[in-house]
């Protein structure tokens, strides 16, 4: 099944993702991870992006679309796939469309306030990847990883005017995507204000397409 995850930054795709991939047994394919990983990294593509995701702008529809192309090439999306952050604009979702058929879109739906919340308490392991919240799900010391005991840090895109750029970006760029997949009629809404496990479940339920 081929899944893509839609909604504005910081409404817990990533997270939900996560999950998910478990339940379903396939990939989570997420383009910010990917310019993450290439970033720490030092490649090419890291260097050509690392001021671009600083900002919290876009990069090119371009640069983004072949690299999904690339990553969805690769064996172990045989089965299917979960993609978390992409598309994010009409010309990646009209690229998508020329690649694959995607079965489900599902939309995240979370207040601004909450997404600002979310946001600004978010809290990184930058070798693993594990998420904190500051609030709602902090590591057992401040500050530090649970597993290595490395500190942890704020990705510069949480900082509050990046955040700023990140949701006015969403408004301008990806909300419309929401009409766009509306009207092929294979949206789901979902409300993400409960718990992550929560929202699996209801994914769940309704993911019989
Ligand atoms: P995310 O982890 O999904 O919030 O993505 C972090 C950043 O990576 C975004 O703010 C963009 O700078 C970049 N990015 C991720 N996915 C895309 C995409 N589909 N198109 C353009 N830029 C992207």
């Amino acid at each position: 099944m081929n899944i893509v995850l839609l909604g504005p930054p910081g409404a817990g795709k990533g997270t939900v993702a996560a999950l998910l991939k478990k339940e379903l047994g396939v990939p989570h394919i997420s383009t910010g991870d990917i310019f993450r990983e290439n970033i720490k990294g030092g490649t090419e593509l890291g260097r050509k992006v690392e001021t671009i995701l600083a900002s919290g702008a876009l990069v090119p529809d371009e640069v983004t679309i072949e690299m999904v192309k690339d990553r969805l090439a690769k064996d172990d999306t045989a089965s299917g796939y979960i993609l978390d952050g992409f598309p994010r604009t009409i010309g990646q979702a009209e690229a998508l469309d020329a690649m694959d058929t995607i079965d489900c879109v599902l939309n995240f739906v979370l207040s601004s306030e909450e997404i600002i919340k979310r946001l600004s308490g978010r809290r990184l392991c930058k070798s693993t990847g594990r998420i904190y919240h500051i609030v709602s799900n902090p590591p057992k010391v401040e500050g530090i990883d649970d597993e290595t005991g490395e500190p942890l840090i704020q990705r510069d895109d949480d900082k509050p005017e990046a955040i700023k750029h990140r949701l006015e970006v969403y408004e301008a760029q990806t909300a419309p995507l929401i009409d766009y997949y509306r009207k092929k009629g294979n949206l789901i809404d979902v409300d993400s204000s409960p718990s992550p496990e929560t929202i699996v479940k209801a994914i769940m339920k309704e993911i019989k397409c």
